[in-house]
């Protein structure tokens, strides 16, 4: 069934725009819907906003004895904006945003007021039972609050009648256990920046922080409303559970960089015109490889709040899309066959001095900087590719590693033949100081040409060196930053405190300095090069290679979520406090719970349209054929092939229903969700394939009967209207 309406409503669009509109260009509005360090700067008394300033630039905890003051502060200029209400605004384990709205009112001496004291700013405890706590909770009977996290600004949402104060916060119990996705990533950054500085102190260049930054690209479909909510499998599970792929896909590779659709173009310019007010820096904008298939890629921040503006950003794109008779599909693989999407993480370490140092800069002291911290990241992706890969599954994520245009679930590092070839060297060397002679004094000819040599990128790779940058490709575009980033950053807090040690050690035994350093990069780069790999990471021959390489390559979210709990990932969360075991533990079992229950759903969402959809078409295609064969025949008409057809159509609509029954029994026969572990191995050697087989003859009847009888919009459609 097809179906075609007008993409850009216009009246579909509330007042909300015009209520909340500020004209002027993006330099004078930026921001202008946040209460960033300007407006801090212009209403609080200089030493807080010093305060906060360097709780931002650092890290370093905030003096609570100037809440009221910045709770004061912070309301006047909401009430300003129109603000009605508040909200502290959390990231629990659902892995969406929550928040829970208190209006501003107070009753005081008979008189209504708006008040927003330093506690309400601070602290709020929101009846948060409900939230997956994977039993941490129940154990401790901890109650929850969320905290302001002052390192992200407050921002304005808008609704016809106003805004709400939206207040970044992070969500732990009474007793300290994280439960949510920022308190770890925030904890990261804190022990990143530690060991970055001792770093740096090591190599006589002190700094006073380092902060890890991201950049995240968000790929995401668009599709017509009208042809969405009539496929309920999008709806419900964000993905087609059934569905024939189209003659022509993507496989002319014409839409890469295309011309923009309109309609989307449209949708992309509201999105970041609002974006912008919210202070979110969406700078490119692009078609990707399938049709209706696009990206959106702000320019890089401080991870934390990079991590925070994703989740504004996804929030922002829904609403729009919604405005505009539009949905957005965040699903990794919405359609089968098609290519998937992803949200590429761009990663790197800024000094407070600005200084990039995955760069590798213009003097021999940068190009130094630059290798030490390079092979910091071989060697944590190296030593911690399972917490990796286990901090990017999903069972969304599962049908896109290794599918068509996203990387395999094989972590390597792609870094380019140039620097391969300068670390290979460095590695062959002759005597280490005739090695780190040759890098230094040629260092201005041949490091930069890192940089050049990385226009060959490789699609292929989960983890790619890009100039200046690791762009951690592997993630799910409907995914949060927050533990794929954080464990990123404690893999690599772990290599440099061991490099540390290394270095430590022999430079109190009187080594020359470079020396010392260019030893360490050697013994680290000597140890993680079988993370490094250049060429296809789609072809079967790596596959082999890395398991010769003894690279994990765990195919399945079940498989790939044990990392999080065995003893080594346990040691190391908890030496940095990041995670406790018993969190660990605790959150194997959310991240368990919820792949299991989202393929019970798809496998119901399935069930329902076979029977429903599915075979109620079949039968009127079925009848039309029988009919036709009757017809033919009454009129002593040979009409062998059409019988042919009649028995061929017959024989797959009672597959069909044999197929709906292997569904159906593979759930009922499913183990407890108590025993999440058992189900989610059931769900992927059981009802997976019980689910494939109800598709394959699915998608063929849909292939052999007559469009306009088929009950859902096809991929045609859906994917070229
Ligand atoms: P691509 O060719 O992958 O699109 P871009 O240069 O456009 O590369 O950057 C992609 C993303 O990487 C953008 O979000 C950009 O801001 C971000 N990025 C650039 N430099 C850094 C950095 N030092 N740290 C983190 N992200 C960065
Ligand atoms: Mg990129």
């Amino acid at each position: 069934m097809t179906m075609r309406t007008n993409w850009a409503n216009e009246s579909a669009r509330t007042g909300r725009q015009a209520a909340v509109e500020k004209s002027g260009s993006v330099s004078d509005t930026f921001g202008c819907y946040t209460f960033g360090l300007d407006e801090m700067q212009r209403r609080l008394p200089r030493p807080i906003f010093e305060a906060i300033k360097a709780t931002i630039a650092s890290g370093e905890p905030l003096d609570m004895g100037f809440a009221d003051e910045i709770a004061h502060a912070m309301k006047e200029w909401a009430v300003e904006n129109g603000a009605t209400h508040f909200t502290h605004w959390f990231q629990p384990l659902t892995g969406a945003t929550a928040e829970k709205h208190d209006a501003f009112i107070e009753f005081s001496g008979g008189r209504t007021i708006e008040r927003f004291s330093g506690n309400q700013l601070i602290q709020a405890e929101p009846d948060a039972s409900s939230f997956p706590s994977g039993g941490i909770r129940s154990t401790f009977e901890a109650r929850g609050y969320t905290a302001w996290d002052p390192t992200s600004p407050a921002f304005l949402i808008f609704n016809e009648h106003g805004a709400t104060l939206t207040i970044p916060s992070v969500f732990v119990s009474y007793t300290g256990e994280a439960l949510d996705k920022k308190t770890p990533l925030l904890r990261s950054m804190r022990e990143l920046n530690r060991a970055a500085r001792s770093t740096m102190a090591l190599m006589g260049r002190p700094t006073s922080a380092v902060n890890a930054t991201l950049g995240a690209e968000q790929e995401y479909f668009l599709v017509h409303r009208d042809l969405f909510v009539q496929r309920p499998d999008l709806e419900v599970t964000g993905r087609t559970v059934l569905g024939t792929t189209p003659p022509k896909g993507q496989q002319l590779d014409d839409n890469y960089f295309g011309t923009i659709d309109e309609r989307a173009l449209d949708f992309m310019g509201e999105v970041e015109t609002e974006a912008w007010k919210l202070g979110i820096p969406a700078k490119t904008r692009h078609n990707e490889v399938a049709p209706h298939q696009y990206e959106v890629a702000p320019i890089f921040l401080p991870l934390n709040l990079s991590s925070d503006q994703n989740h504004l950003l996804m929030d922002l794109m829904r609403k729009v899309a919604r405005r505009r008779d539009l949905a957005v599909l965040f699903h990794e693989k919405p359609f089968a066959g098609v290519n998937g999407s992803g949200k590429h993480n761009n990663w790197s370490l800024s000094t407070a001095e600005g200084r990039n140092l995955l760069d590798p800069g213009d003097s021999a002291d940068e190009h130094v900087e630059f290798l030490y911290f390079l092979c910091a990241v071989l060697r944590g992706v190296h030593a911690r590719a399972e917490l990796l890969r286990a901090s990017i599954a999903s069972a969304g994520n599962d049908h896109r590693l290794g599918a068509n245009e996203a990387p395999p679930a094989i972590m390597s590092v792609f870094l380019g033949s140039r620097l391969t070839e300068i670390l290979d060297t460095l590695l062959a060397g002759q005597s280490i100081s005739a090695v780190a002679d040759q890098v230094i004094q040629t260092g201005l000819e041949v490091l930069p040409q890192v940089k050049k040599d990385n226009t060959d990128r490789n699609r292929t790779s989960p983890f790619a060196f890009t100039g200046n940058k690791f762009e951690f490709r592997a993630v799910g575009s409907a995914q949060s930053n927050a533990t794929p980033m954080a464990f990123l950053n404690v893999a690599v807090t772990e290599a440099l405190d061991e490099m540390g040690e290394r270095l430590k050690t022999r430079l109190d035994n009187g080594e020359d300095r470079n020396e010392a350093i260019f030893a360490v990069i050697k013994e680290v780069y000597a140890d993680a090069k079988p993370i490094v790999f250049n060429g296809n990471g789609y072809s079967q021959d790596w596959v082999e290679e890395a398991a010769r390489r003894g690279l994990p390559n765990h195919t399945t979210t079940p498989t790939a979520l044990t990392a999080i709990t065995s003893e080594s990932s346990k040691a190391l969360l908890a030496r940095y406090g990041i995670l406790q075991p018993h969190e660990l533990d605790a959150r194997y079992t959310v991240l368990l719970e919820k792949y299991n229950c989202m393929l019970d759903i798809e496998a119901v969402q399935m069930i329902r349209m076979a029977k429903t959809g599915v075979l109620p078409a079949a039968y009127s295609q079925q009848s039309v054929m029988a009919d036709a064969y009757a017809k033919i025949a009454a009129c002593g008409i040979e009409a062998a092939v059409q019988k042919d057809e009649l028995s061929i159509y017959s024989g797959m609509i009672a597959e069909t229903i044999t197929a709906i029954d292997g569904v159906r029994q593979a759930l009922s026969a499913a183990p407890d969700d108590e025993e999440a572990a058992t189900k989610a191995e059931y769900q992927c050697a059981t009802m997976i394939p019980a689910m494939d087989r109800l598709r394959t003859v699915c998608d063929a009847l849909e292939r052999r009967t007559d469009e306009d009888l088929w009950p859902f919009p096809n991929y045609h459609a859906l994917l070229f209207q």
